[in-house]
């Protein structure tokens, strides 16, 4: 597959996966079957849309982006793409965010996997519980989720949303719904 993503879904703006107004990449593929996951048609690996790190970012990526959040299915299941598509963001100024089931320290044991954090600003950790909801409007799905700074661009007070979901209606029509709660499933 090479530089190629398999991806899930693109949302071109959200404002509530992390600060501001945000790029949000969806992975094709997750092996650990959270109970209660807010996105189970993510979950198989099976080819979904290809698409290499510079074509995604050169159609979706628009005015006033912030950043970009990378979440799930699971992003460290295609660590050369991971790396190219931070890479590329990183280098255009924009800010990174990643959600993972992994703990960062599994991440850090894996060495293409681990190449990818030099790109993160910050990294939301550990599978979703679906017994741990997370109460507030920080940005994760429960409590468990540990939320890690890897640079100085962001603090903590920054990852509090303004809502927990929000539904876009796309250029194309098509209804998306996406955030931190059961809307998602
Ligand atoms: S790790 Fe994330 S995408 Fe994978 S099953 Fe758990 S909640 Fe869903």
């Amino acid at each position: 597959m090479g530089d190629n993503l398999n991806i899930h879904a693109v949302i071109p703006r959200s404002r509530v996966n992390g600060p501001g107004t945000r790029l949000v990449v969806f992975f094709q593929g997750c092996a650990r079957h959270c109970e209660g996951c807010f996105n189970p048609a993510t979950h198989s690996f099976e080819q979904r849309e290809l698409i290499t790190p510079e074509a995604l970012l050169g159609r979706h990526l628009s005015k006033g982006i912030e950043g970009i959040t990378v979440s799930g299915g699971e992003p460290f299941a295609q660590p050369k793409g991971l790396l190219r598509l931070l890479e590329l963001a990183a280098s255009s100024g924009l800010s990174t965010l990643v959600y993972t089931g992994f703990k960062l320290e599994e991440v850090m044991e894996d060495e293409a996997r681990d190449a990818c954090l030099a790109f993160v600003d910050v990294l939301i950790d550990s599978p979703f519980a679906s017994d741990l909801i997370e109460p507030t409007l920080l940005a994760r799905g429960s409590t468990n989720q540990r939320i890690h700074f890897l640079t100085s661009r962001y603090v903590i007070g920054d990852l509090y949303m303004q809502g927990r979901a929000e539904v876009i209606i796309g250029a194309d029509g098509v209804v998306r719904k996406t955030g931190f709660s059961s809307l998602d499933a």
